[in-house]
């Protein structure tokens, strides 16, 4: 598993706030959220980006993304909406090299994105 601070969590080394846990995902409050609602959903088995993914991962990735509908759905926000998010390497805005998905929700997003 990896070694980044979404490790630690996910091994329960240091504390978050979950919301959220399934067999292959946990989900968690970001500790600098950006929406009134901004989890974290990421892989117990770790991938460091979305290029290191490969076709065995196909299933973990979809299970992210459906864990994260299924939470936001369970907090009322399917029919107002809300956005998820992938950062891949620095350009992208990735800081924590497990990947993981963000779920913004609670405010009107914006396009294009800062
Ligand atoms: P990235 O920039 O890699 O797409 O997203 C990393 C996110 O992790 C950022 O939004 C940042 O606020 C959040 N984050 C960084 N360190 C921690 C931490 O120790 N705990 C939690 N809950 N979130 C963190």
């Amino acid at each position: 598993m990896s070694d980044t601070i979404f490790g630690k969590i996910v091994r329960r080394e240091i504390p978050a706030d979950i919301v959220y846990e399934n067999d292959d995902v946990l989900a968690f409050r970001d500790l600098n959220p950006q929406a009134p609602v901004h989890v974290l959903f990421v892989p117990k088995r770790a991938i460091a980006t979305l290029n290191d993914a490969t076709a065995a991962d196909a299933e973990l990735l979809g299970k992210l993304l459906l864990a994260a509908a299924s939470y936001a759905k369970s907090q009322g926000f399917e029919k107002e909406g809300y956005r998820t998010v992938v950062n891949c390497n620095e350009q992208g805005g990735q800081t924590v090299f497990h990947l993981h998905v963000h779920l913004l929700a609670g405010r009107r997003m914006t396009w294009p994105p800062g």
